[in-house]
């Protein structure tokens, strides 16, 4: 049974309630959540289930599933397991993933100041980072948090799009990360959108006006192998 994924339409849901429908060795599976599996560089979600009884079973992660569009909640050590059928409360720890909501979309943001191609990245809760296949001296860490600044400052509102595989591949060019090919075969593709900015297929969770990301500033560049050069970023407030 898939699960319907709340946070692909609504980043901002930090409660929700659903049925589980699995309970195994991995996890737990429900109808529905709003709990983000660690995918394309973003970590997946902590948080809690709620029973009827007030009894909270802590979420240390969130992975996919076996099979598409399905996930697995991942209690903490010793969480009390709930009954397949049971209705729960869902909870994610809202600070940790509006980081990362703030540092996703600011890699986003990133990627259009450092032109060139995307050969890796993660995203945790205190810190983001993008690989480039590019020259080390062309990469100045005062410019490019001086450049994604002044984006940031534009405070553009973000977009969701649509698109089928068919116009993708018509467009190879939206394709920035060539270690991450989005997903295909559900006949269509996720892009997120900053007008004027940067339009790339992506599955994670966004800030709905990049003014939130607020500001970001350059932790480190260091040279990663003979082809990746990693720009690390934290969000300044
Ligand atoms: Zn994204």
């Amino acid at each position: 049974m898939t699960t319907e994924l709340l946070f692909r339409h609504d980043a901002y849901l930090k409660t929700a309630s659903a049925r589980v429908v699995g309970v195994h060795e991995r996890g737990i599976e429900l109808d529905r959540t709003i709990f983000y599996p660690l995918g394309g560089g973003q970590a997946g979600d902590a948080g809690a289930l709620v029973r009827a009884n007030g009894e909270r079973i802590p979420i240390a992660d969130t992975r996919k599933g076996e099979a598409i569009d399905t996930l697995v909640h991942v209690p903490a050590p010793g969480a009390p397991r709930p009954e397949v059928g049971e209705t729960l409360g869902l909870e994610i720890d809202w600070a940790r993933r509006y980081a990362l909501m703030r540092l996703h979309t600011a890699l986003h943001v990133m990627s259009c100041v450092v032109v060139a191609p995307v050969t890796g990245g993660n995203i945790a809760p205190e810190k983001a980072r993008l690989d480039f296949d590019i020259e080390m001296s062309l990469l100045d860490a005062a410019r490019i948090e001086r450049e994604t600044n002044l984006l940031i400052a534009r405070g553009v509102a973000t977009e969701t799009v649509w698109i089928t595989d068919a116009e993708l591949d018509a467009r190879p060019e939206l394709v920035k990360t060539m270690s991450v090919q989005p997903p295909r075969g559900a006949g269509r593709v996720r892009l997120l959108s900053i007008p004027g900015i940067d339009l790339q297929p992506c599955g994670g969770t966004h800030v709905a006006n990049i003014a939130e990301i607020g500001g970001i500033h350059v932790l480190r560049i260091r040279s990663e192998g003979r082809r990746n050069r990693r720009v690390e970023i934290a969000l300044t407030v």
